[in-house]
């Protein structure tokens, strides 16, 4: 019998080729004119698109966004917003530009617009992240939530394949858990199968072809299903497990994700069968778990913890971590059970 609760986020999103050039028109929109800009170093170029396309609502540019959000960047740039006197943030980036700006908003309520250019999904989540001393705390604040989101596919077109594969099965792992949550309803269930569907056709064509529009497009859009999945319901044993690893071994977040998800998908196989068959006939795959292994192979993503620099006799501690606190997980979280997939995973088994 359906049982559910459901609650909606406001959240404003313009899709398309072409969404970037209306960013001065979206800031407009909702009353603001001094947006302090965001990027990471890398991407100083595109913030500095951003900043002409406002024009006299930019208040400053500020490409200082890094991994996971430590304090000390959130004091900075919490600083330079303050100094430039912004109203808003804009940030223009991967998950780590817009933790940026929510680990701003988090302090200071300062409204954001968001332009991904990765598929993490952060955009739609009202869910912030910091890291102080090499421990990630996360949290869920309202204030966080971007008020508008623009996804132009140009932006992703061109991401290199080495980012988009491993970005992609982030995505597809938001849409996986939220299929088994505890607190799945009927709407982020619709939205994950198709975020699937679109994630599955898609990423194989830009990883081969990253400058095709069109493969672009339908990758970004279920990202942003993944996105608006991952903010509405409450992740499992994957998100965990990827979280206890990225923060005590250092490891790459879209990396790491795409390695454990075959992993947690086999480990939760026979517990959530009815999710399992959505996610298998999502993927055209006959089995959820092996899908998810080929699909990465196919994107060139990393397939094990040892590829992406894990150390083998991390194992036994990774899995004490990550079965010190319970949480709701279709299987219950046991030791000998994390042990054998994070094994599997150090190997880059695939999945039996
Ligand atoms: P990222 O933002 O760190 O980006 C990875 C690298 O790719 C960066 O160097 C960036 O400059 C570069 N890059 C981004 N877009 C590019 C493009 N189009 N072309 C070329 N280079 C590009 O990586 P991510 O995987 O997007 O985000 C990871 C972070 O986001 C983690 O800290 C994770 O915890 C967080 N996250 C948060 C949520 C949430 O809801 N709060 C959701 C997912 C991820």
């Amino acid at each position: 019998m359906l049982n559910f609760t459901y609650e909606q986020f406001p959240s404003r999103v313009v899709f398309g080729a072409g969404s970037f050039d209306r960013l001065a028109e979206e800031v407009e929109r909702l009353g603001l004119k001094r947006a302090i800009v965001l990027s990471t170093p890398g991407q100083r170029r595109l913030a500095d698109e951003a900043a002409r396309r406002l024009g006299v609502a930019t208040a400053g540019i500020h490409a200082e966004a890094v991994m996971h959000v430590p304090v000390e960047t959130a004091r900075a740039a919490r600083e330079t917003a303050r100094r430039l006197a912004a109203d808003c943030a804009v940030a223009i980036g991967g998950g780590s530009t817009i933790g940026l700006a929510k680990a701003i908003a988090l302090d200071t309520g300062l409204p954001i617009i968001a332009v991904p250019t990765t598929y993490s999904g952060s955009e739609m989540t009202p869910i912030w992240g910091l890291t102080d001393g090499g421990v990630k705390r996360t949290g869920r604040d309202r204030k966080v939530l971007p008020r508008a989101v623009l996804y132009d596919p140009a932006l992703t077109a061109g991401l290199p394949a080495k980012i988009a594969g491993p970005s992609g099965m982030n995505a597809l792992a938001h849409c996986v858990e939220a299929l088994y949550a505890q607190d799945a309803n009927p709407i982020t269930s619709l939205m994950a199968a198709e975020g699937i569907r679109a994630l599955a056709r898609a990423l194989p064509t830009v990883v081969a072809q990253p400058l095709d529009l069109e493969g672009s497009g339908e990758a970004l859009y279920g990202a942003w299903l993944a996105g608006c999945a991952l903010g509405m319901v409450a992740m499992g044993l994957h998100h965990k497990l990827c979280h206890t690893l990225g923060g005590s071994f250092h490891l790459p977040h879209a990396e790491v994700h795409a390695v454990i998800l075959p992993h947690a998908a086999a480990y939760n196989r026979s517990a959530a069968p009815a999710a399992m068959r959505v996610i298998a006939d999502a993927l055209g795959a006959s089995d959820a778990a092996q899908g998810l292994y080929d699909l990465a192979n196919k994107l060139g993503a990393p397939m094990s913890l040892r590829d992406i620099g894990m150390p083998q006799d991390g194992i036994e501690r990774a899995a004490q971590l990550a079965t010190e606190n319970p949480y709701y997980n279709p299987r219950p979280v046991e030791y000998a059970g994390i042990r054998r997939l994070l094994e599997d995973a150090w190997h880059g088994r695939r999945p039996a």
